[in-house]
């Protein structure tokens, strides 16, 4: 293991980090590409180097000397986000995508495991809150909700296309709301997790008790913490599974229920305020079948341990910008993928 040297790309984001910890603590040489260095706390990667991947030169020069690819660079963030940028959310993905897998190929590396999510799935299974969970073979007929689903349907194809003629060793995990500290809370970019905490957080803070939610908060989905989620994808880079494979929660709770969760977390009363927004599928949730009977685990970390976690961190930043800037916009845009 400590001679196996691992590259991962979205090193400065929030995945991308947590999982250069995960890797560190467990012994590997790690280097970590990005566009930017992690926001919040410094990256513990051996090496870190800020290379633009959708530059072939750039890719040829991340992927050099390395037996493991964890391609998790992506132009993302929440609903918000992801419904108004659809030509440069697929011209960037797909350059990086493709990319970032020719040049690990060319470079030798051993294992490539790229980070798909459940944006991939139809949207005509999940029109209806009560929605029946989404397994692995459900992805087709293809009909993703947004360019940003296209790109990733299309990416775990470039993925298996790789393995089948080239015989690469690719690994495809499809996340489900991944949420946790360390993320992006606001800007624009966040997701429905960090936006309702970073809202709370400022009822409370400033003693007006509204949250926005878009939409009526019915609609469903399952959310997956942080450590979770970087403990399945190294369960499944060490696997000997190829095809695409679910990871997250299968418990389903809607977006006023999540709200509420929070507001009792932060000890208040909130009053929700239902405003126009998109709010993606109406209702989406995980199978896990396929997760268990392949790693023979799931994701454990309750949704009230896990947001207890982010709220408290999220709270703490909140009560810092308005401390330095006695800003109290940060109520607005929630953004719910
Ligand atoms: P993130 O936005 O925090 O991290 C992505 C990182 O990629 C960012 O740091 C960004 O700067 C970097 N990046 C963007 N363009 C780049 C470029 N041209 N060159 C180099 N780096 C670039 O997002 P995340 O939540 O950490 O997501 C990580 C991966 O997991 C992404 O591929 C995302 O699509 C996927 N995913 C995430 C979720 C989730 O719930 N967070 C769900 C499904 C899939």
């Amino acid at each position: 293991m400590a001679d196996t040297k691992i590259l991962v790309t979205g090193a400065g984001g929030f995945i991308g980090h947590h999982l250069v910890n995960k890797l560190k603590a467990e012994g590997y040489w790690v280097r970590g590409v990005d566009v930017k260095h992690p926001e919040f706390v410094a990256t513990t990667a051996d090496e870190f180097e800020l290379l633009d991947l959708r530059r072939w030169e750039n890719c040829l020069r991340a992927t050099r000397d390395v037996q493991h690819v964890y391609n998790l660079a992506a132009d993302m963030g929440g609903m918000g986000f992801i419904s108004h940028n659809h030509a440069q959310i697929l011209h960037n993905n797909l350059l990086i995508s493709t990319h970032v897998i020719e040049a690990a190929r060319i470079n030798g590396a051993q294992r490539f495991f790229y980070t798909s999510s459940a944006c991939i799935y139809p949207n005509y299974l999940q029109t209806e809150t009560s929605v029946a969970p989404l397994k692995e073979d459900d992805a087709y007929p293809a009909d993703p909700q947004d360019a940003y689903g296209w790109e990733k349907l299309v990416s775990e194809r470039i993925c298996q296309y790789y393995h089948e003629e080239y015989g690469m060793d690719t690994r495809i995990v499809r996340f489900h709301n991944i949420f946790g500290p360390l993320g992006a809370w606001e800007g624009g970019r966040e997701k429905a997790p960090a936006a309702i905490c970073r809202k709370v957080a400022v009822a409370k803070l400033t003693g007006n008790p509204e949250v926005e939610i878009w939409g009526d908060g019915e609609q469903t989905r399952s959310f997956c913490y942080i450590d979770d989620c970087t403990e399945g994808i190294l369960r499944l880079m060490h696997s000997d599974y190829a095809e695409p494979l679910n990871l997250g929660q299968d418990r389903l709770i809607t977006i006023n229920d999540l709200a509420e969760m929070v507001a009792e977390i932060a000890g208040i009363r909130i009053v929700q305020k239902h405003i126009p927004g998109p709010q993606g599928v109406r209702g989406r949730n995980s199978d896990n079948t396929r997760l268990r009977e392949v790693l023979g685990w799931e994701p454990s970390i309750s949704l009230e341990e896990g947001m207890a976690r982010t709220y408290t961190w999220i709270e703490e930043q909140v009560r810092q910008k308005l401390v330095s800037t006695a800003d109290n916009t940060l109520a607005a845009d929630p953004s719910i993928t």
